[in-house]
């Protein structure tokens, strides 16, 4: 919890481009604002033989020798791999691809001290201009404080190229917004200092996807646009606030809980929108509109659809609030197993 008047730092990325074919301008993107001539490309197994050569001939195009290397797991140990293997001389840490590959990426340009150059391939989640990282081994299931990302290069023909899957969990990711900004102005409420600003952009960022929820999913560019705009702004949000609070709430610590048991097999963006719909419930806020408009475009609204035992959903809201005592939410103390049980039926999760 961060205390009132706590001096803290804001930093944005110094650039960032969206739109259709990006990609093939990188080079001339990173010459703006980096000298030196090695560079760092991370991507990940499927993604390589994808896009690897594109991003390397613009890079080459630009006098940069790019090394690049491939990332199998969401581990500390494959950052401490790449730790022995990235060039000492390198300018920049490049990450294209998803999740997986930007959280590794940004934790070892974090360790060498180097900016991180964001290049998503897909929108499932809104670390891609984040200064927040998650890793196996790192910290628990939440994730922790890293660089925002230096410049973010969001090519909209490659995140509409995806799986339909991950943008749909982008999707969920942005809209476990209309809970995790409750909590922040119930933590604010307690004393802890979250800047309104940063509250405010995250709740405007589920506003616009919602309301445009039928032209995201057409996948269209300027749907796609829009839901990468918001999980940018997201991303944001988090720099402005210098933590991820505005972000992720009650919501997201119930998600943390139900990736605990299930052992991470579900898109991030679909277990916190679960948690969304209790958390709206325990708010005392309307969950039923939020719920319908979001099942009518596609999305998975309870657990069963997931493939999750009642079971797991029961006992994962039982224990959420202890993935981080230090963050209130409206989860408080715990909830109880009668009253998860009335909660979790009363929304209709199971
Ligand atoms: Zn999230």
């Amino acid at each position: 919890m961060v205390p009132l008047n706590t001096p803290h730092t804001i930093r944005l990325p110094v650039e960032v481009i969206v739109g259709k074919n990006v990609i093939e301008y990188i080079g001339k993107i990173i010459a703006k604002h980096l000298e030196g001539d090695e560079v760092t490309v991370l991507t990940g197994p499927n993604i390589r033989p994808l896009y690897s050569n594109t991003v390397t001939a613009s890079l080459m195009d630009y006098g940069y020798k790019p090394h690049v290397d491939t990332v199998y797991s969401p581990k500390i140990s494959e950052v401490e791999r790449l730790l022995t293997q990235a060039p000492f001389s390198t300018s920049a840490i490049i990450g294209l691809g998803g999740g997986k590959v930007l959280d590794v990426g940004k934790v070892l340009a974090y360790k060498l001290k180097k900016p991180f150059v964001s290049v998503p391939t897909s929108a499932s989640h809104d670390g891609i201009a984040s200064p927040q990282a998650s890793l196996e081994g790192l910290n628990g299931s939440h994730s922790i404080r890293v660089d925002t990302p230096f410049i973010v290069i969001a090519d909209s023909y490659i995140i509409a190229s995806a799986p339909k899957q991950l943008t749909l969990g982008g999707i969920g990711d942005v809209l476990a917004k209309f809970s995790s900004v409750l909590d922040s102005r119930l933590a604010q409420s307690l004393g802890e200092y979250i800047g309104d600003y940063s509250i405010s952009l995250a709740e405007m960022s589920a506003k616009l996807v919602f309301n445009n929820l039928a032209q995201i999913i057409s996948l269209s560019d300027n749907g796609i646009r829009t839901l990468l705009e918001a999980l940018i702004s997201n991303g944001i949000a988090m720099a402005i606030a210098g933590s991820s609070r505005p972000c992720s709430g009650s919501e997201h610590l119930f998600g943390h809980a139900l990736d605990l048991l299930t052992s991470k097999t579900i898109l991030h963006g679909f277990t916190v929108l679960l948690g969304t719909k209790i958390s709206l419930a325990l708010h005392g806020e309307d969950w039923v509109e939020f719920s319908e408009k979001a099942l009518e475009a596609g999305l998975p609204m309870n657990a069963r659809q997931l493939g999750v035992p009642p079971v797991y959903v029961v006992r994962a809201l039982t224990f959420a609030h202890k993935i981080r005592p230090d963050r209130p939410t409206i989860l408080g103390n715990g909830i109880t197993l009668e009253k998860a049980r009335k909660v979790i039926d009363e929304v209709k999760l199971v």
